[in-house]
């Protein structure tokens, strides 16, 4: 056995995270699993060296907007830490991770017990009992909690807890090529942030000047939906190609050659969120769902969705002990 605890909670980006976080702070014992080999999920920041230089690429998320006042709390709290700031170039409400956009996720995930590079891929119940097999690792939990993109949630949950495996089944997300492009010298580019609703680039920004990035100019370049569809299956070297060609197009600017080149693919970048109450827990068979999907497709919606399952499980236990 590799691990016992009271909650197992599958997927740490900030909807797991955060459901991690109200958790333990009553007392409950959590272990988080997450594939990744660090953190971020769809959060995620990566680290390459060119020019002679460590450079960092936020390839996910932008940046994130703290509208509800609890949420705003913890990111002022992120902020006082060193690991968000504003970034006013994306609008008076925006803000990223410093010095990478995973950094508040790592922050979170510091405190907690969380299994980096750990998949979870069989669920089974016996008795009170969850056990979670995870290649040759096995864990055993009273209750468990998936906090995985809606496509990967229903595969897990499907044949032990089929209403939660319909309900996450039911959304679709689109997908999104991100190109991650280094260069020896500025682009003839003012603005630091080019978002779009037509075309197929559907943003890009200027990642060197995000606040506490140093180093070369770096651009992180988004495809829209349909572009990313239309590219979905091709070698990530010509879709940078390909991408880094249709941004030049967009903005105008006369196209220069990268010194860096890369290409990431997210299958299910952005969902079409379920709204509701934001969360679902199934209080007889002792499992929950969290993510963006069931609040709103954002950086926000999931913490607020964490926050959410975190509280159904809370709730249930004041009701089963009352
Ligand atoms: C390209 C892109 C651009 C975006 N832009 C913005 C933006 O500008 N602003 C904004 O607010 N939001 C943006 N988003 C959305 C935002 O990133 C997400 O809404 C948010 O990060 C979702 O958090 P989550 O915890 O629900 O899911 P995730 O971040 O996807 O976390 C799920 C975690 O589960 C793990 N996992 C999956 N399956 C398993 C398994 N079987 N076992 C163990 N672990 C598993 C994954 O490794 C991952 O860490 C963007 C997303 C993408 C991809």
């Amino acid at each position: 056995m590799d691990g016992h605890c009271d909650i197992l909670i599958i997927g740490g980006g900030m909807a797991g995270l955060s459901a991690a976080t109200a958790l333990e702070a009553v007392g409950q014992r959590i272990i988080v699993l997450d594939k990744g080999r660090g953190p971020g999920g769809r959060m995620a920041a990566r680290r390459v060296e060119f020019g002679g230089a460590q450079v960092g690429f936020d390839h996910g998320a932008q940046y994130f907007t703290a509208r509800d006042p609890a949420f705003r709390e913890a990111v002022l709290a992120w902020e006082a830490a060193g690991v968000a700031a504003p970034w006013p170039a994306a609008g008076d409400d925006a803000w990223v991770g410093t010095p990478g956009m995973n950094a508040c996720v790592k922050a979170m995930a510091e405190p907690l017990d969380v299994r980096w590079g750990v998949r979870a891929e069989r669920l089974e119940r016996t008795g009170a009992v969850w056990r979670i097999g995870a290649g040759d690792q096995s864990f055993t939990a009273a209750t468990v909690l998936v906090a995985v993109p809606a496509e990967q949630a229903a595969v897990l949950l499907a044949g032990v807890a089929p209403d939660l495996a319909d309900l996450a089944g039911s959304v679709a997300s689109a997908p999104c090529w991100a190109v991650m492009a280094g260069f020896d010298a500025p682009l003839p580019i003012a603005p630091d942030t080019y978002p779009s609703d037509t075309g197929p680039i559907s943003w890009a920004a200027r990642n060197s000047a995000k606040p506490g990035r140093r180093g070369v100019e770096t651009w992180v370049i988004h495809a829209s939906p349909a572009r990313s569809r239309e590219l979905i299956d091709l070698p990530k070297e010509e879709v940078a190609q390909t991408l880094l060609a249709d941004f030049f197009a967009a903005t105008g600017a006369a196209p220069e050659s990268p010194q860096h080149l890369d290409a990431h693919r997210w299958l299910y970048a952005l969902p079409q969120a379920l709204g509701g109450e934001g969360a679902r827990f199934d209080a007889a068979l002792r499992i929950g769902i969290a993510g963006d999907y069931l609040h709103s497709p954002r950086v926000e919606g999931a913490w607020l969705s964490g926050r959410a399952l975190a509280q159904a499980v809370l709730q249930e236990r004041v009701a089963s002990t009352s």
